[in-house]
């Protein structure tokens, strides 16, 4: 390289320090300010959640398991105990682990559950110092008698990740009739407390999505 073009790669170089910056601060520390907001739909660390009455919507059934492209989520289902179930089903979720060395935070397990019982968080700032503890069990995945996320020594939440997870999505089945091939339904955020039921099957619910709200009938408002 001669010395005109360094001098043009200079002068490019040192007109760029006067644009306007396009990036924010990311630290810990006294730039905290400066972190931007978190998208509505950001997939973070995930909870199992609990019913109202404080049963575990997990059945076991493993289809997270088996949609996840990490293969990251290990799941044991168990019979319910007759006497003292842990889920409304007949079978609960005995072992669940998430190894976050390799979730890449797709969502899929949240949108293969049937039950609505896994859901991600806003949280994604969770750091480790050996690779066992990358693998949350589901004593910590669980929510909280309150049914919020617990908030783990090593992790570092902000106001407001905990109060969504994810923004639920399932594709329902068209179910033959022709009006509904192609549209997917919607829930807004999931994950505790009481939610909406799920849309009816008639046709003027057909075009629903994160905003618009359900009553016990179905109809929408
Ligand atoms: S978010 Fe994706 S990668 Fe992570 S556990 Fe769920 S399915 Fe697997
Ligand atoms: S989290 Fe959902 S999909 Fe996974 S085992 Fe439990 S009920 Fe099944």
């Amino acid at each position: 390289m001669g010395l005109f073009e360094g001098l043009e790669g200079f002068k490019l170089t040192f007109g760029k320090l006067f644009d306007e910056r396009v990036t924010t601060e990311y630290s810990g520390g006294r730039f905290d300010d400066e972190k931007r907001e978190k998208a509505m739909r950001l997939h973070g660390r995930h909870v199992l959640n609990r019913y109202e009455d404080g049963m575990e919507k997990c059945i076991g059934c493993e289809l997270c398991a088996g949609v996840c492209p990490a293969n990251c989520i290990y799941v044991r289902g168990a019979d319910n105990p007759i006497d003292d179930p842990v889920s409304p089903g007949e079978r609960y979720g005995f072992v669940y682990e998430i190894n976050y060395l390799r979730c890449i935070h797709c969502d899929l397990c949240v949108e293969a559950c049937p039950t609505q019982a896994i859901t991600e968080t806003k949280m994604f700032e969770f750091s480790f110092t050996n690779r066992q503890d990358a693998i949350y069990t589901k004593d910590e995945l669980v929510v909280g008698d309150d049914g919020m996320p617990q908030h783990l020594p090593w992790e570092d939440w902000r106001p407001g990740e905990d109060e969504h997870t994810s923004a639920w999505m399932r594709a329902t089945s068209p179910s033959g009739a022709a009006e509904y091939v192609g549209k997917v339904a919607w829930s807004g955020e999931l994950g505790y407390g009481v939610r909406a039921p799920e849309a009816g099957q008639t046709a003027d619910l057909a075009e629903t999505h994160g905003d618009v709200e359900f009553d016990r009938d179905g109809a929408h408002h």
